[in-house]
Protein backbone atom coordinates (compact mmCIF):
# COMPACT_ATOMS: atom_id res chain seq x y z
CA UNK A 1 0.00 0.00 0.00
CA UNK A 2 1.48 3.39 -0.84
CA UNK A 3 0.95 6.95 0.38
CA UNK A 4 2.87 8.94 -0.69
CA UNK A 5 2.59 10.45 -4.53
CA UNK A 6 5.75 9.05 -7.01
CA UNK A 7 6.91 13.12 -7.84
CA UNK A 8 9.82 13.63 -7.22
CA UNK A 9 10.22 17.37 -6.55
CA UNK A 10 7.11 17.73 -4.89
CA UNK A 11 6.80 18.14 -1.34
CA UNK A 12 5.62 15.87 1.27
CA UNK A 13 4.34 16.87 4.62
CA UNK A 14 1.60 16.80 6.79
CA UNK A 15 -0.08 19.80 7.64
CA UNK A 16 -1.91 20.81 10.73
CA UNK A 17 -6.04 20.25 11.99
CA UNK A 18 -6.49 24.05 11.20
CA UNK A 19 -4.92 24.46 8.04
CA UNK A 20 -6.89 22.35 6.12
CA UNK A 21 -9.20 25.18 4.49
CA UNK A 22 -5.48 27.52 3.59
CA UNK A 23 -4.15 24.24 1.91
CA UNK A 24 -7.61 23.77 -0.34
CA UNK A 25 -7.42 27.61 -1.03
CA UNK A 26 -4.33 27.18 -2.13
CA UNK A 27 -5.02 23.98 -4.80
CA UNK A 28 -8.46 26.05 -5.76
CA UNK A 29 -6.13 29.78 -6.61
CA UNK A 30 -4.14 27.64 -8.61
CA UNK A 31 -6.50 25.51 -10.60
CA UNK A 32 -8.66 29.17 -11.10
CA UNK A 33 -5.12 30.11 -12.51
CA UNK A 34 -5.02 27.76 -14.99
CA UNK A 35 -8.15 27.28 -16.06
CA UNK A 36 -7.92 31.82 -16.95
CA UNK A 37 -4.41 30.63 -18.90
CA UNK A 38 -5.95 28.03 -21.15
CA UNK A 39 -9.50 30.37 -21.40
CA UNK A 40 -7.16 32.85 -22.84
CA UNK A 41 -4.99 30.55 -24.93
CA UNK A 42 -8.37 29.51 -26.64
CA UNK A 43 -9.49 33.18 -27.36
CA UNK A 44 -6.23 33.64 -28.55
CA UNK A 45 -6.43 31.12 -30.73
CA UNK A 46 -5.47 31.94 -34.72
CA UNK A 47 -8.55 31.75 -36.37
CA UNK A 48 -6.33 28.93 -38.68
CA UNK A 49 -5.36 27.11 -36.06
CA UNK A 50 -5.98 23.56 -36.55
CA UNK A 51 -9.48 22.29 -34.62
CA UNK A 52 -7.66 19.35 -33.17
CA UNK A 53 -6.00 21.95 -30.47
CA UNK A 54 -9.40 24.11 -29.53
CA UNK A 55 -11.20 20.56 -28.96
CA UNK A 56 -7.31 19.80 -26.55
CA UNK A 57 -7.68 22.53 -24.76
CA UNK A 58 -11.62 21.93 -23.97
CA UNK A 59 -10.41 18.46 -22.68
CA UNK A 60 -8.03 20.57 -20.13
CA UNK A 61 -10.47 22.84 -19.14
CA UNK A 62 -12.86 19.94 -18.35
CA UNK A 63 -10.49 17.81 -16.58
CA UNK A 64 -9.47 20.56 -14.46
CA UNK A 65 -13.26 20.89 -13.23
CA UNK A 66 -13.19 17.13 -12.94
CA UNK A 67 -15.33 16.31 -9.82
CA UNK A 68 -13.14 13.49 -9.21
CA UNK A 69 -10.33 15.03 -9.01
CA UNK A 70 -11.32 18.41 -7.26
CA UNK A 71 -13.41 15.87 -4.58
CA UNK A 72 -10.24 13.80 -3.98
CA UNK A 73 -7.82 16.14 -3.30
CA UNK A 74 -9.83 17.68 -0.85
CA UNK A 75 -9.76 14.08 0.79
CA UNK A 76 -6.57 13.84 1.04
CA UNK A 77 -6.17 17.32 2.50
CA UNK A 78 -8.92 17.03 4.86
CA UNK A 79 -8.79 13.57 5.85
CA UNK A 80 -5.46 12.50 5.72
CA UNK A 81 -3.67 15.95 6.23
CA UNK A 82 -1.83 15.87 3.22
CA UNK A 83 -0.34 19.06 2.22
CA UNK A 84 -1.61 20.74 -1.28
CA UNK A 85 1.22 19.35 -3.72
CA UNK A 86 0.82 16.01 -1.91
CA UNK A 87 -2.63 15.49 -2.34
CA UNK A 88 -3.28 17.02 -5.79
CA UNK A 89 -0.42 14.49 -6.93
CA UNK A 90 -1.58 11.72 -5.26
CA UNK A 91 -5.10 11.95 -6.58
CA UNK A 92 -3.98 12.29 -10.19
CA UNK A 93 -1.93 8.82 -9.41
CA UNK A 94 -5.33 7.68 -8.36
CA UNK A 95 -7.02 8.98 -11.65
CA UNK A 96 -4.21 7.78 -14.03
CA UNK A 97 -4.58 4.52 -13.07
CA UNK A 98 -7.93 4.37 -13.66
CA UNK A 99 -7.41 6.04 -17.43
CA UNK A 100 -4.53 3.37 -17.72
CA UNK A 101 -7.32 0.17 -17.19
CA UNK A 102 -9.44 2.23 -19.66
CA UNK A 103 -10.00 -0.54 -22.94
CA UNK A 104 -10.80 3.00 -25.37
CA UNK A 105 -7.38 4.46 -26.65
CA UNK A 106 -8.81 7.72 -26.91
CA UNK A 107 -9.67 7.95 -23.40
CA UNK A 108 -6.32 5.69 -22.24
CA UNK A 109 -4.38 8.81 -23.75
CA UNK A 110 -5.88 11.67 -21.84
CA UNK A 111 -3.80 10.31 -18.98
CA UNK A 112 -1.40 12.18 -21.10
CA UNK A 113 -3.78 15.45 -20.81
CA UNK A 114 -4.15 14.72 -17.05
CA UNK A 115 -0.76 15.16 -15.98
CA UNK A 116 -0.26 18.48 -18.09
CA UNK A 117 -2.84 19.92 -15.82
CA UNK A 118 -1.38 18.95 -12.80
CA UNK A 119 1.61 20.29 -14.28
CA UNK A 120 0.36 23.43 -14.79
CA UNK A 121 -1.59 23.65 -11.38
CA UNK A 122 1.77 22.57 -9.32
CA UNK A 123 3.78 25.33 -11.05
CA UNK A 124 1.68 27.69 -10.16
CA UNK A 125 1.63 26.53 -6.74
CA UNK A 126 5.07 27.22 -6.38
CA UNK A 127 4.16 30.54 -7.46
CA UNK A 128 1.56 31.11 -4.55
CA UNK A 129 2.99 31.83 -1.34
CA UNK A 130 1.76 29.21 1.03
CA UNK A 131 -0.24 30.20 3.77
CA UNK A 132 0.75 26.84 5.70
CA UNK A 133 3.92 26.02 7.49
CA UNK A 134 4.69 22.60 7.28
CA UNK A 135 4.15 20.86 10.11
CA UNK A 136 7.39 19.31 10.13
CA UNK A 137 9.16 22.29 9.67
CA UNK A 138 7.38 24.32 12.59
CA UNK A 139 8.43 21.51 14.61
CA UNK A 140 4.64 20.90 15.67
CA UNK A 141 4.63 17.63 14.11
CA UNK A 142 0.97 16.58 14.14
CA UNK A 143 0.07 13.43 15.96
CA UNK A 144 -0.88 10.67 13.41
CA UNK A 145 -3.53 8.31 15.15
CA UNK A 146 -4.81 5.19 13.36
CA UNK A 147 -7.70 6.94 12.33
CA UNK A 148 -6.03 9.30 10.84
CA UNK A 149 -3.62 7.32 8.83
CA UNK A 150 -6.63 4.73 8.10
CA UNK A 151 -9.32 6.62 7.33
CA UNK A 152 -10.73 4.35 4.43
CA UNK A 153 -11.61 0.87 3.39
CA UNK A 154 -7.72 0.29 4.35
CA UNK A 155 -8.33 0.07 7.89
CA UNK A 156 -6.56 -2.96 8.63
CA UNK A 157 -3.99 -2.74 5.72
CA UNK A 158 -0.16 -1.54 6.93
CA UNK A 159 0.75 1.48 4.76
CA UNK A 160 4.17 1.82 3.41
CA UNK A 161 5.52 5.16 2.71
CA UNK A 162 7.75 5.25 -0.68
CA UNK A 163 8.91 9.08 -1.69
CA UNK A 164 11.95 10.28 -3.72
CA UNK A 165 13.20 12.20 -0.65
CA UNK A 166 12.88 12.00 3.29
CA UNK A 167 14.76 14.59 5.20
CA UNK A 168 15.76 13.60 8.69
CA UNK A 169 13.13 16.27 10.27
CA UNK A 170 10.08 14.38 8.40
CA UNK A 171 11.37 11.10 9.65
CA UNK A 172 11.40 11.94 12.89
CA UNK A 173 7.76 13.30 12.15
CA UNK A 174 7.00 9.90 10.62
CA UNK A 175 8.11 8.14 14.08
CA UNK A 176 4.78 9.22 15.68
CA UNK A 177 3.12 7.84 13.15
CA UNK A 178 2.03 3.75 12.32
CA UNK A 179 3.79 3.57 8.31
CA UNK A 180 5.18 0.19 8.44
CA UNK A 181 7.79 0.64 6.51
CA UNK A 182 9.96 3.35 4.26
CA UNK A 183 11.50 3.30 1.00
CA UNK A 184 13.29 6.57 -0.93
CA UNK A 185 15.00 6.86 -4.03
CA UNK A 186 18.00 8.90 -2.47
CA UNK A 187 19.93 7.97 0.27
CA UNK A 188 23.12 5.88 1.48
CA UNK A 189 22.59 3.63 4.56
CA UNK A 190 23.55 5.92 6.64
CA UNK A 191 22.67 8.66 5.61
CA UNK A 192 20.75 10.51 8.86
CA UNK A 193 17.07 9.57 6.96
CA UNK A 194 17.88 5.42 6.92
CA UNK A 195 19.43 6.22 10.61
CA UNK A 196 16.15 7.64 11.97
CA UNK A 197 14.22 4.94 9.90
CA UNK A 198 16.47 2.64 12.04
CA UNK A 199 15.77 3.98 15.11
CA UNK A 200 12.08 3.15 14.37
CA UNK A 201 12.57 -0.58 13.93
CA UNK A 202 10.99 -0.39 10.79
CA UNK A 203 11.77 -2.26 7.54
CA UNK A 204 13.72 0.96 4.98
CA UNK A 205 15.36 1.30 2.05
CA UNK A 206 17.08 3.68 0.97
CA UNK A 207 18.88 4.61 -2.78
CA UNK A 208 16.04 2.76 -4.24
CA UNK A 209 16.74 4.78 -7.23
CA UNK A 210 13.47 5.23 -9.15
CA UNK A 211 11.18 3.58 -7.14
CA UNK A 212 9.20 6.50 -6.37
CA UNK A 213 8.14 7.09 -9.63
CA UNK A 214 7.86 3.06 -10.16
CA UNK A 215 5.67 2.35 -7.15
CA UNK A 216 1.66 3.66 -8.04
CA UNK A 217 -0.19 4.57 -4.81
CA UNK A 218 -2.14 1.14 -4.06
CA UNK A 219 0.27 -1.28 -4.94
CA UNK A 220 1.08 -3.79 -2.97
CA UNK A 221 4.58 -3.72 -1.90
CA UNK A 222 7.31 -5.31 0.43
CA UNK A 223 10.02 -3.90 2.04
CA UNK A 224 12.81 -6.04 2.53
CA UNK A 225 15.46 -3.74 4.88
CA UNK A 226 17.68 -6.19 5.38
CA UNK A 227 18.15 -7.33 2.25
CA UNK A 228 17.74 -3.90 0.48
CA UNK A 229 15.09 -5.37 -1.64
CA UNK A 230 11.35 -3.86 -2.72
CA UNK A 231 9.17 -6.53 -4.69
CA UNK A 232 6.16 -4.81 -6.09
CA UNK A 233 3.20 -7.13 -6.20
CA UNK A 234 4.48 -10.11 -4.99
CA UNK A 235 2.79 -13.16 -5.83
CA UNK A 236 1.01 -15.00 -3.32
CA UNK A 237 4.52 -17.01 -2.60
CA UNK A 238 6.47 -14.46 -2.18
CA UNK A 239 3.49 -12.88 0.54
CA UNK A 240 3.50 -15.98 2.04
CA UNK A 241 7.38 -16.36 2.07
CA UNK A 242 8.09 -13.07 3.84
CA UNK A 243 4.71 -13.76 6.34
CA UNK A 244 7.07 -16.84 7.35
CA UNK A 245 10.21 -14.44 7.62
CA UNK A 246 8.09 -11.63 9.68
CA UNK A 247 6.80 -14.90 12.10
CA UNK A 248 10.34 -15.95 12.30
CA UNK A 249 11.49 -12.36 13.29
CA UNK A 250 9.22 -12.10 15.71
CA UNK A 251 9.91 -15.05 17.50
CA UNK A 252 13.77 -14.05 17.53
CA UNK A 253 12.98 -10.83 19.02
CA UNK A 254 10.77 -12.39 21.63
CA UNK A 255 13.86 -14.49 22.13
CA UNK A 256 16.67 -11.86 22.65
CA UNK A 257 14.07 -9.84 24.96
CA UNK A 258 15.03 -12.83 27.64
CA UNK A 259 18.16 -11.44 27.40
CA UNK A 260 16.90 -7.76 28.20
CA UNK A 261 18.18 -8.14 32.26
CA UNK A 262 21.22 -10.55 31.26
CA UNK A 263 24.53 -8.74 32.12
CA UNK A 264 26.60 -8.15 29.06
CA UNK A 265 29.57 -10.07 29.81
CA UNK A 266 31.92 -11.48 27.24
CA UNK A 267 32.61 -15.23 28.02
CA UNK A 268 35.98 -14.40 29.89
CA UNK A 269 34.10 -11.85 31.65
CA UNK A 270 34.91 -8.82 30.42
CA UNK A 271 32.32 -6.45 30.49
CA UNK A 272 30.92 -4.29 27.69
CA UNK A 273 28.99 -1.20 28.07
CA UNK A 274 26.12 -0.82 25.59
CA UNK A 275 24.38 2.34 25.64
CA UNK A 276 21.49 4.07 23.54
CA UNK A 277 21.62 6.80 20.13
CA UNK A 278 18.29 9.21 20.47
CA UNK A 279 17.42 11.65 18.87
CA UNK A 280 14.11 12.83 21.45
CA UNK A 281 13.91 13.09 24.89
CA UNK A 282 11.07 10.65 24.84
CA UNK A 283 13.46 7.90 23.27
CA UNK A 284 15.15 7.44 26.39
CA UNK A 285 11.85 5.21 27.18
CA UNK A 286 13.44 2.88 24.80
CA UNK A 287 16.81 3.13 25.90
CA UNK A 288 15.86 1.68 29.46
CA UNK A 289 13.54 -0.77 27.97
CA UNK A 290 15.99 -2.70 25.94
CA UNK A 291 18.51 -2.34 28.74
CA UNK A 292 20.99 0.62 27.83
CA UNK A 293 23.51 1.23 30.70
CA UNK A 294 23.10 5.28 29.65
CA UNK A 295 22.48 7.01 26.31
CA UNK A 296 26.12 7.70 24.35
CA UNK A 297 24.99 9.36 21.88
CA UNK A 298 22.27 12.01 22.13
CA UNK A 299 21.77 13.90 18.70
CA UNK A 300 20.64 17.10 20.05
CA UNK A 301 20.29 18.93 16.15
CA UNK A 302 16.92 17.17 16.12
CA UNK A 303 15.28 19.95 18.85
CA UNK A 304 16.79 22.66 16.39
CA UNK A 305 15.50 21.17 12.78
CA UNK A 306 11.93 21.28 11.07
CA UNK A 307 11.39 24.92 12.82
CA UNK A 308 11.87 27.54 9.94
CA UNK A 309 15.31 28.63 11.21
CA UNK A 310 13.61 29.70 14.94
CA UNK A 311 16.05 27.70 17.34
CA UNK A 312 15.06 26.39 20.96
CA UNK A 313 15.85 28.97 23.13
CA UNK A 314 17.63 28.15 26.51
CA UNK A 315 14.92 27.25 28.58
CA UNK A 316 13.55 24.98 25.81
CA UNK A 317 16.50 23.01 25.66
CA UNK A 318 17.77 23.11 29.17
CA UNK A 319 13.84 21.36 29.60
CA UNK A 320 14.37 18.58 26.83
CA UNK A 321 18.07 17.44 27.78
CA UNK A 322 16.66 17.50 31.34
CA UNK A 323 13.62 15.54 30.64
CA UNK A 324 16.11 13.24 28.83
CA UNK A 325 18.72 12.59 31.89
CA UNK A 326 15.66 12.14 34.40
CA UNK A 327 14.18 9.70 31.61
CA UNK A 328 17.10 7.65 32.70
CA UNK A 329 16.77 7.56 36.02
CA UNK A 330 20.45 8.17 37.29
CA UNK A 331 22.18 6.36 34.41
CA UNK A 332 24.98 9.06 32.13
CA UNK A 333 23.59 10.68 29.04
CA UNK A 334 25.90 12.11 26.76
CA UNK A 335 24.81 15.10 25.15
CA UNK A 336 25.93 16.11 21.54
CA UNK A 337 26.22 19.55 20.40
CA UNK A 338 24.62 20.82 17.10
CA UNK A 339 25.35 18.77 14.33
CA UNK A 340 23.58 21.08 12.07
CA UNK A 341 24.59 20.90 8.06
CA UNK A 342 25.43 18.23 5.44
CA UNK A 343 22.02 16.09 4.57
CA UNK A 344 20.99 17.53 8.56
CA UNK A 345 19.71 20.47 7.26
CA UNK A 346 17.30 23.08 9.90
CA UNK A 347 14.64 22.81 7.55
CA UNK A 348 13.71 20.92 4.23
CA UNK A 349 13.89 24.57 2.22
CA UNK A 350 17.22 25.04 3.89
CA UNK A 351 18.37 22.23 1.99
CA UNK A 352 16.88 23.15 -1.22
CA UNK A 353 18.72 26.30 -1.38
CA UNK A 354 21.80 25.12 -0.63
CA UNK A 355 23.90 26.36 -3.13
CA UNK A 356 27.33 25.04 -1.47
CA UNK A 357 28.85 22.23 -4.04
CA UNK A 358 30.08 20.24 -0.84
CA UNK A 359 27.91 20.52 2.28
CA UNK A 360 29.34 17.30 4.02
CA UNK A 361 32.62 18.88 3.50
CA UNK A 362 31.37 23.17 4.58
CA UNK A 363 29.47 24.56 7.79
CA UNK A 364 28.62 22.02 9.30
CA UNK A 365 28.40 20.29 13.37
CA UNK A 366 31.44 22.88 15.66
CA UNK A 367 32.52 24.74 12.58
CA UNK A 368 28.32 25.83 12.40
CA UNK A 369 28.36 26.42 16.14
CA UNK A 370 31.64 28.27 16.50
CA UNK A 371 30.56 30.05 13.33
CA UNK A 372 27.45 31.93 15.58
CA UNK A 373 28.72 31.87 19.58
CA UNK A 374 25.96 33.11 20.82
CA UNK A 375 23.92 29.90 19.67
CA UNK A 376 26.40 27.78 20.80
CA UNK A 377 26.82 29.43 24.04
CA UNK A 378 23.21 29.05 24.14
CA UNK A 379 23.39 25.81 23.90
CA UNK A 380 25.81 25.21 25.94
CA UNK A 381 24.59 26.71 28.96
CA UNK A 382 21.56 24.58 28.35
CA UNK A 383 23.38 21.28 28.94
CA UNK A 384 25.03 22.39 32.11
CA UNK A 385 22.37 23.39 34.13
CA UNK A 386 20.61 20.19 32.71
CA UNK A 387 23.75 18.45 34.34
CA UNK A 388 23.03 19.53 37.70
CA UNK A 389 19.60 16.94 37.49
CA UNK A 390 22.07 13.41 36.18
CA UNK A 391 25.42 12.41 35.17
CA UNK A 392 26.03 14.41 31.58
CA UNK A 393 29.27 13.95 28.98
CA UNK A 394 29.26 16.58 26.81
CA UNK A 395 30.23 15.35 23.35
CA UNK A 396 31.30 17.50 20.50
CA UNK A 397 31.20 16.85 16.86
CA UNK A 398 33.11 16.67 13.82
CA UNK A 399 36.83 18.82 15.68
CA UNK A 400 39.56 18.58 13.46
CA UNK A 401 41.90 22.03 14.57
CA UNK A 402 43.80 22.65 17.95
CA UNK A 403 41.79 25.75 17.71
CA UNK A 404 38.76 24.85 17.44
CA UNK A 405 39.19 22.58 20.41
CA UNK A 406 40.35 25.77 22.33
CA UNK A 407 37.67 27.64 20.99
CA UNK A 408 35.55 25.34 22.24
CA UNK A 409 36.85 25.20 25.67
CA UNK A 410 36.81 28.97 25.85
CA UNK A 411 33.05 29.18 24.93
CA UNK A 412 32.29 26.52 27.96
CA UNK A 413 34.44 28.40 30.39
CA UNK A 414 32.38 31.65 29.00
CA UNK A 415 29.01 29.51 29.29
CA UNK A 416 29.99 28.77 33.28
CA UNK A 417 31.12 32.04 33.80
CA UNK A 418 27.71 33.35 32.76
CA UNK A 419 25.47 30.94 34.71
CA UNK A 420 28.20 31.55 37.90
CA UNK A 421 27.31 35.70 37.54
CA UNK A 422 23.39 35.15 37.27
CA UNK A 423 23.99 32.68 40.06
CA UNK A 424 22.19 30.02 38.31
CA UNK A 425 22.87 26.83 38.98
CA UNK A 426 24.69 24.12 37.09
CA UNK A 427 26.56 20.68 36.90
CA UNK A 428 29.82 18.92 36.39
CA UNK A 429 30.11 17.35 32.80
CA UNK A 430 32.84 15.20 31.58
CA UNK A 431 33.76 16.43 28.21
CA UNK A 432 34.34 14.40 25.20
CA UNK A 433 35.13 14.97 21.24
CA UNK A 434 33.96 12.59 18.41
CA UNK A 435 37.19 11.24 16.36
CA UNK A 436 35.11 11.12 13.41
CA UNK A 437 37.89 13.19 10.60
CA UNK A 438 40.67 11.27 10.32
CA UNK A 439 42.87 14.42 10.95
CA UNK A 440 41.35 13.87 14.59
CA UNK A 441 42.10 10.46 14.25
CA UNK A 442 45.50 11.29 13.53
CA UNK A 443 46.09 13.65 16.05
CA UNK A 444 44.84 11.72 19.04
CA UNK A 445 47.32 12.90 21.51
CA UNK A 446 45.92 16.65 21.08
CA UNK A 447 42.53 15.50 21.41
CA UNK A 448 43.06 13.19 24.55
CA UNK A 449 45.06 16.17 26.10
CA UNK A 450 41.58 18.53 26.47
CA UNK A 451 38.95 15.82 26.72
CA UNK A 452 38.08 13.24 28.75
CA UNK A 453 36.77 10.35 26.72
CA UNK A 454 36.36 10.38 22.95
CA UNK A 455 33.35 8.73 21.10
CA UNK A 456 34.18 7.47 17.50
CA UNK A 457 31.78 8.28 14.79
CA UNK A 458 32.10 5.57 12.17
CA UNK A 459 29.62 7.06 9.58
CA UNK A 460 31.50 9.66 9.20
CA UNK A 461 35.23 8.54 9.77
CA UNK A 462 34.52 6.58 6.43
CA UNK A 463 32.72 9.35 4.63
CA UNK A 464 36.01 11.45 5.14
CA UNK A 465 38.39 8.54 5.08
CA UNK A 466 37.27 7.20 2.08
CA UNK A 467 36.08 10.42 0.14
CA UNK A 468 32.88 8.70 -0.21
CA UNK A 469 29.51 10.79 0.87
CA UNK A 470 27.52 8.76 2.91
CA UNK A 471 24.24 10.25 1.59
CA UNK A 472 25.02 9.50 -2.26
CA UNK A 473 23.41 6.26 -3.35
CA UNK A 474 25.52 6.30 -6.76
CA UNK A 475 28.44 5.62 -4.28
CA UNK A 476 27.02 3.38 -1.45
CA UNK A 477 28.71 0.22 -3.14
CA UNK A 478 32.51 2.14 -2.39
CA UNK A 479 30.89 2.82 1.31
CA UNK A 480 33.14 0.36 3.35
CA UNK A 481 33.06 -0.49 7.05
CA UNK A 482 36.02 -3.03 6.69
CA UNK A 483 38.26 -0.84 4.25
CA UNK A 484 41.65 -1.52 6.24
CA UNK A 485 42.66 2.47 6.68
CA UNK A 486 39.19 2.41 8.30
CA UNK A 487 39.55 0.17 10.41
CA UNK A 488 43.74 1.05 11.36
CA UNK A 489 42.22 4.22 12.66
CA UNK A 490 39.14 3.07 14.71
CA UNK A 491 42.12 0.41 16.41
CA UNK A 492 44.65 3.14 16.64
CA UNK A 493 41.46 5.56 18.33
CA UNK A 494 40.60 2.71 21.28
CA UNK A 495 44.50 1.51 21.91
CA UNK A 496 45.80 5.33 22.04
CA UNK A 497 42.62 5.69 24.60
CA UNK A 498 43.27 2.85 26.27
CA UNK A 499 46.72 3.57 26.76
CA UNK A 500 46.34 6.68 28.92
CA UNK A 501 43.24 5.22 30.57
CA UNK A 502 40.60 7.36 29.41
CA UNK A 503 37.11 6.20 27.51
CA UNK A 504 36.06 5.36 23.76
CA UNK A 505 33.22 4.16 22.49
CA UNK A 506 31.83 4.03 19.35
CA UNK A 507 28.60 5.43 18.55
CA UNK A 508 28.00 5.03 14.80
CA UNK A 509 26.05 2.66 12.63
CA UNK A 510 29.27 0.30 13.08
CA UNK A 511 28.61 -0.44 17.01
CA UNK A 512 24.81 -1.81 15.95
CA UNK A 513 25.89 -3.98 13.21
CA UNK A 514 25.62 -7.72 14.73
CA UNK A 515 28.68 -8.80 11.88
CA UNK A 516 31.03 -6.14 13.30
CA UNK A 517 30.75 -6.69 16.96
CA UNK A 518 33.17 -9.04 17.27
CA UNK A 519 35.78 -7.30 15.74
CA UNK A 520 35.23 -4.22 17.90
CA UNK A 521 35.55 -6.74 20.61
CA UNK A 522 38.74 -7.80 19.11
CA UNK A 523 40.47 -4.14 18.90
CA UNK A 524 39.72 -3.47 22.48
CA UNK A 525 36.11 -2.00 21.88
CA UNK A 526 34.45 -2.23 25.39
CA UNK A 527 31.73 -0.07 24.89
CA UNK A 528 28.72 0.23 22.21
CA UNK A 529 26.55 3.20 21.53
CA UNK A 530 23.62 2.23 19.21
CA UNK A 531 19.88 2.63 18.43
CA UNK A 532 17.88 0.57 21.97
CA UNK A 533 16.76 -1.80 18.88
CA UNK A 534 19.83 -2.72 18.21
CA UNK A 535 21.14 -3.25 21.59
CA UNK A 536 19.43 -7.39 22.39
CA UNK A 537 20.89 -8.56 19.10
CA UNK A 538 24.51 -6.87 20.22
CA UNK A 539 24.09 -8.38 23.68
CA UNK A 540 23.88 -11.81 22.16
CA UNK A 541 27.27 -11.68 20.25
CA UNK A 542 28.79 -10.28 23.06
CA UNK A 543 27.52 -12.75 25.46
CA UNK A 544 28.66 -15.76 22.70
CA UNK A 545 32.62 -14.08 22.24
CA UNK A 546 35.46 -14.79 23.89
CA UNK A 547 37.27 -11.37 23.84
CA UNK A 548 41.22 -12.90 24.46
CA UNK A 549 40.56 -15.07 21.63
CA UNK A 550 39.48 -12.13 19.24
CA UNK A 551 42.36 -10.46 20.16
CA UNK A 552 44.72 -11.80 17.71
CA UNK A 553 41.89 -12.24 14.93
CA UNK A 554 41.32 -9.09 15.00
CA UNK A 555 45.21 -8.53 14.54
CA UNK A 556 44.94 -10.55 11.79
CA UNK A 557 42.26 -8.17 10.05
CA UNK A 558 43.63 -5.47 10.74
CA UNK A 559 46.68 -6.53 8.68
CA UNK A 560 44.47 -8.07 5.99
CA UNK A 561 44.48 -6.85 2.44
CA UNK A 562 40.81 -7.46 2.95
CA UNK A 563 39.42 -7.62 5.89
CA UNK A 564 35.79 -8.21 4.84
CA UNK A 565 36.53 -11.42 3.46
CA UNK A 566 38.18 -12.48 7.16
CA UNK A 567 35.10 -11.23 8.73
CA UNK A 568 32.78 -13.23 6.81
CA UNK A 569 34.63 -16.27 6.90
CA UNK A 570 34.72 -16.07 10.74
C1 LIG B 1 28.84 9.32 13.13
O1 LIG B 1 29.26 10.10 12.29
O2 LIG B 1 29.20 8.12 13.20
C2 LIG B 1 27.87 9.75 14.14
C3 LIG B 1 27.51 8.98 15.13
O3 LIG B 1 27.32 10.99 13.97
P1 LIG B 1 26.16 11.26 12.89
O4 LIG B 1 25.73 9.96 12.32
O5 LIG B 1 25.06 11.95 13.58
O6 LIG B 1 26.86 12.13 11.89
MG1 LIG C 1 28.89 12.19 12.55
Amino acid sequence: MLVASSRADVAHYFIEDDKTADEITRVRISRNAVMEEITRLQQDLPKDAPHELAALLDVHLMLLQDEQLISGVKHWIVDRHYNAEWALTTQYEIIARQFDDMEDEYLRERKADLEQVVERILRHMKGVASPVQPAAQAGAGRKLSQQDLLLDDTTDVPLVLVAHDLSPADMLQFKQSLFAGFATDVGGKTSHTAIVARSMDIPAVVGARSASQLIKQDDWVIIDGDAGVLIVDPSPIILAEYGFKQRQGELERQRLNRLKNTPSLTIDGQRVELLANIEMPEDTLGAVTAGAVGVGLFRSEFLFMGRSGKLPDEEEQYQAYRKAIEGMHGLPVTIRTVDIGSDKPLDRHAKAQDTHLNPALGLRAIRWSLADPPMFLTQLRAILRAAAHGQVNLLVPMLAHATEIRQTMSLIDHARATLDNNGTPYGPVRLGAMIEIPAAALTLKLFLKYFDFLSIGTNDLIQYTLAIDRADEAVSHLYDPCHPAVLRLIADTIAECDAQGKGVSVCGEMAGDVGMTRLLLGLGLRSFSMHPSQILAVKQQILRADASKLQPWAAQVLASEDPAVLLQSA
